[in-house]
């Protein structure tokens, strides 16, 4: 089989590569990838951003996936062949505090498929069992492959939001958490308008506005005007900042009302900005990071629904065998969630 690999350190470096497929441990199975998502997260990589110098290359990448089960290692006992799967990409060691409390999304020895081992942009990938979640039968093999980022959004609304029937929500990015994140707060019952820049203008925010959603692209439009409208000039009940970019901060103090609540979920860096508007507001500052187990069991739901709808979300125009195609349009904001089918490395 083949795989794509991060090879070097530096920008673009993504190869074919030809690899054995895996032989699981006892506690593994093999999966067979059906379909695999490219996130944010694999576009830095192909930038070869810092937070990924830890890598050791080669390595496969891709951690949002689905496909089913072709072997079952001998200690492997809730999976059996022919099941279909995903994987929670972000392993729990299991044995520091936060992982004994529950908390393994923040645990401090976390590793994360298709960084720090080969991933899903293969033919194959062995994985631990207790890393595998069951996609039920009404859940499309292409659709469960977004089941991962879906849930980084349902935690952020439904874990860490306060998002309520009747709220006034602003979701500020466009990217793929963005959309997954106005969609469940809209499940919630929150009245969600999502917000770009330029870039956005030409897929993104249209793609935003086909799946129901009010837009304002801060280039253009006059974000106060807007706010006035939408909100009776009060301010946003909650505002996501998923844009990832050190403005979002700021301009969530801006959007939101007072003793309102702003959550972060985008990774933005460093920002400067005054404090003491958020204190004088009482404005709730809240992070959210990763996903967990009923992260994943209620993104399954939503996705079952049509509550999130990745008939329309999802873009399969591009090849695992072309993918700098995938990542050059998806950096220029000319996609937002492209699902490729993997079975082409499998010859
Ligand atoms: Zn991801
Ligand atoms: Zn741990």
């Amino acid at each position: 089989m083949r795989g794509l690999a991060k090879t070097s350190r530096s920008q673009g470096a993504m190869e074919l590569v030809d690899l054995e497929r895996p032989t699981p441990e006892p506690d593994e199975a093999l999966i067979e990838v059906d379909y695999a998502g490219l996130c944010g997260s694999d576009a830095g990589i192909y930038e070869f951003e810092s937070a990924f110098e830890r890598m050791e290359l080669p390595t496969v990448i891709g951690h949002e996936y689905t496909g089913r089960v072709i072997e079952a290692g001998d200690d492997v006992t809730n999976f059996a062949v022919g099941d279909r799967v995903v994987e929670r990409p972000i392993r729990g060691c299991g044995e520091c505090y936060q992982c004994q409390i529950g908390e393994e999304n923040v645990c401090q020895n976390a590793v994360i498929t298709g960084v720090d081992h080969d991933g899903a942009y293969a033919g194959h990938v062995s994985v631990p069992e207790t890393a595998l979640h069951p996609v039920p039968d009404d859940v499309e093999p292409k659709h469960a492959a977004l089941v991962e980022p879906t849930s980084i959004g349902a935690r952020a609304v439904i874990e860490n939001s306060r998002v309520s029937p009747g709220d006034r929500v602003m979701v500020a990015g466009p990217g793929p958490i963005g959309q997954l994140t106005a969609q469940i707060a809209r499940a919630q019952g929150g009245e969600v308008v999502l917000a770009g820049v330029g870039q956005d203008a030409e897929y993104r925010l249209p793609l935003a506005e086909e799946l129901g959603f009010e837009t304002i692209n801060i280039e253009d439009d006059d974000l106060d005007a807007r706010r006035d409208e939408l909100t009776d000039g009060v301010g946003y009940d909650v505002v996501f900042d998923t844009t990832g970019h050190p403005s979002g901060l700021p301009m969530a103090v801006e959007e939101v009302r007072k003793g309102g609540q702003i959550v972060l979920v985008g990774q933005t860096g460093e920002t400067t900005m005054p404090y003491s508007p958020l204190v004088r507001a009482e404005i709730d500052l809240q992070c959210s990071y990763a996903s967990m187990y009923e992260d994943f069991e209620r993104s399954l739901r939503l996705i079952a629904s049509g509550d999130v709808d990745h008939a329309t979300f999802l873009d399969d125009r591009f090849s695992l065998l072309e993918a700098d195609e995938a990542f050059e349009t998806f950096l220029a904001g000319g996609t937002c969630k492209p699902v490729f089918d993997a079975s082409v490395l499998r010859d």
